[in-house]
């Protein structure tokens, strides 16, 4: 799951980026809604984790540059303002939850996994490609009728490949949609995930689903 957290203190944005990361999310981060808004219209996300109280422009910026319907991140709001009047205007705004400061990591956790439960307009389908089955709710893979444990990596590079079958992807590409602009990851680093993810297939009887084009880069058929 992609999620941008939007937050102009340094502190708590490394502390809940770090924890973000270890909880199994790819992580951008943005200090101001200017850069949010750019990452926003750049990038496809799963979720934004949007402080109000930003620099340059506000979180009301952010949620209301947001596309109604369609391919929207779901959005929880951080914030110190605890005003009743704050919280109805960012629900209104297009937020789907909202948290004030201070709070445990433990209770954004759980209220982002309840955001990913919660259906939506744009609820993902279940993708499905010659015996593997990706439930990207869920967050399932079977391969013929077995569970796959696959790593987040392998879980994004397989959703993103299955999502747009046919078309090839160059490993620069699905090292930008998979791990995030901060990442230390390289072209190689992809190759490694894509050689982990046709062996868990191979060993489960699906070894042809992803295929390489010299060059180009990977597709699904
Ligand atoms: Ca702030």
């Amino acid at each position: 799951m992609k999620l941008l957290l939007v937050e102009d203190s340094e502190r708590l944005r490394g502390t809940l980026a770090r924890g973000l990361r270890a909880a199994g999310f790819t992580v951008d981060v943005a200090g101001d809604g200017v850069e949010a808004n750019g990452f926003l219209a750049g990038y496809g996300y799963d979720f934004v984790v949007l402080d109000l109280g930003l620099p340059r422009l506000d979180g009301f910026g952010v949620l209301r540059a947001l596309p109604a319907g369609g391919a929207r991140p779901r959005v929880l709001v951080l914030s110190a303002r605890d005003r009743i009047g704050d919280r109805v205007e960012a629900l209104n705004a297009g937020a789907d939850d909202y948290l004030v400061k201070p709070f445990a990591f433990e209770e954004l956790l759980a209220r982002l996994h309840a955001l990913a439960r919660r259906p939506a307009e744009t609820q993902a389908d279940v993708l499905e490609r010659a015996g593997v089955r990706l439930d990207p709710q869920a967050h399932r893979v079977t391969a013929n009728g077995g569970v796959l444990q696959l790593t987040p990596r392998e879980f994004a590079l397989l959703e993103l490949l299955l999502r747009h079958r046919g078309r090839v992807f160059a490993r620069a590409e699905i090292l930008e949609r998979i791990a995030g602009s901060e990442s230390e990851a390289s072209d190689r680093s992809i190759e490694v995930v894509v050689f982990g993810l046709r062996r868990k297939l191979a060993d489960a009887g699906c070894s042809n689903l992803i295929e390489n084009r010299r060059g180009a880069g990977y597709l699904i058929p």
